[in-house]
């Protein structure tokens, strides 16, 4: 079924651009080293809906938040982002000089079809994590109609992506649309056998997913230093992993859970061990999981990562969220490495979701090689817990 198919929010491919100015909320929080964009996967992620706006006559506003400024901080301008777009629209951006106010709106007052402006950060403004209405209010004052294509942002009820939508006629963008139809389709209605692998560092970020998967995957494969929160709930011995201690007793809930479920919840059975996180540490594997004093387990071992692979080859759809060791670090990024190219080369529908996992499979080549790598972290995570989104709840139905 295409994506249009089971779509019931208004969307932008439907909406009356021509000669409009449209102000388009993206997620291009993207990593920065020495004041240049390191990854520009959100970027990349945006064109779509931005092409398709500038190809229909619109004027675009482009407005996103960089980081965590307290205020006005040069450091988290947007220039950098800007000068990326520019070089993929192969078009002249140019940054206003804030996010709102008098010179802003003579600059969007200016701006013709087909040209593109960038705020700059919206979290330059207190209003913003506040939701202030009066924010939203100069927001829209600054356009026509509001494109809401930020997913990854959309956990958050602040003003550029809920308030401003009360304030203007709102689409989702093609993003959005394709984020919202590729994750309902695994947590609504995968085909099964749904396999869902979590890992990744921490497993309170996580039980919300593992505790709704419990009812609905067939199977669920543990990696990552939140397996230990596993392992120490069942009284094993960790050793000097990482050891999340609030997430014990949520994994030993899980684990009760998955008693009265039809829902296999795996553990690894082997382990890559170091003495200490780096790179250049004594390394050893262990057949087993039962971490010795001194050692910190800092991948999953080979055996786990051949049996998570088989499973992964069978399933109907695979999401999946975590690396399953320290990639980071070469010596230890063999366990994703190895589930990686496994989901990249499944017949299934597979979908990753979270900052490192994408990471990962960038760094092993793999990320062309799944059907939909979500641009949405912890958006994708409550997504999954079936938490409503404040960002999506406020998208107005087709
Ligand atoms: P994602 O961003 O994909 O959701 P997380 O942020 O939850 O993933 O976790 C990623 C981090 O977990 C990585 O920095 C990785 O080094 C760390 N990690 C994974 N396994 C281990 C481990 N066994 N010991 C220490 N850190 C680990
Ligand atoms: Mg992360």
């Amino acid at each position: 079924m295409g994506a249009e198919a089971r779509f019931g929010k208004a969307s932008v491919r439907d909406a009356d651009v021509g000669e409009k100015c449209v102000l388009v909320r993206e997620d291009l929080n993207v990593p920065l080293e020495e004041g240049k964009v390191a990854d520009d996967s959100r970027i990349r992620a945006a064109l779509p809906t931005l092409e398709l706006l500038r190809e229909r006559g619109a004027a675009v506003i482009v407005v996103s938040h960089l980081g965590r400024p307290k205020g006005r901080d040069p450091e988290l301008s947007m220039a950098p982002v800007a000068g990326r777009l520019g070089e993929l629209l192969s078009v002249d951006v140019p940054v206003a000089p804030g996010v709102v106010g008098d010179e802003v709106e003579a600059m969007t007052g200016e701006l013709k079809p087909g040209e593109v402006l960038m705020l700059e950060n919206s979290r330059y403004e207190p209003g913003e994590t506040e939701n202030d209405p009066e924010l939203s209010k100069q927001l829209a004052a600054l356009a026509d109609l509001f494109v809401h294509d930020a997913f990854g942002a959309s956990h958050r009820a602040h003003a550029t992506t809920e308030g401003v939508a009360h304030e203007l006629h709102t689409y989702a963008g093609l993003l959005m649309e394709r984020e919202l139809v590729e994750l309902s389709a695994v947590r609504d209605h995968p085909e099964p056998p749904l396999i869902v692998v979590l890992g990744g560092a921490k497993v309170t970020d996580k039980i919300g997913a593992i505790e709704r998967f419990l009812r609905t995957a067939d199977e669920i494969l543990v990696g990552g230093a939140m397996a230990f929160s596993f392992f120490k709930a069942e009284g094993r011995d960790t050793g000097n992993s990482l050891v999340e201690e609030e997430g014990v007793e949520k994994a030993r809930e899980a684990l009760e859970k998955a008693e009265g479920e039809d829902c296999l919840l795996e553990l690894p059975e082997d382990l890559v061990l170091g003495r200490e996180f780096d790179a250049n540490t004594e390394r050893k594997e262990l057949n087993g999981v039962d971490v010795p004093e001194g050692w910190m387990g800092l991948d999953i071992g080979s055996n786990t990562a051949a049996d998570y692979s088989k499973r992964v080859a069978r399933a109907g759809t695979v999401f999946w969220n975590g690396p399953m060791g320290a990639f980071e670090l070469e010596p230890f990024a063999q366990g994703t490495r190895t589930v990686g190219e496994a989901v990249a080369s499944a017949p299934g529908r597979t979908v990753v979701g979270g900052g490192d996992s994408a990471a990962a499979l960038v760094e092993f080549g793999l990320d062309d090689e799944v059907d939909w790598l979500s641009t949405g972290g912890g958006a994708s995570l409550e997504f999954m817990e079936g938490k409503e989104l404040p960002g999506v709840a406020v998208l107005p139905d087709a």
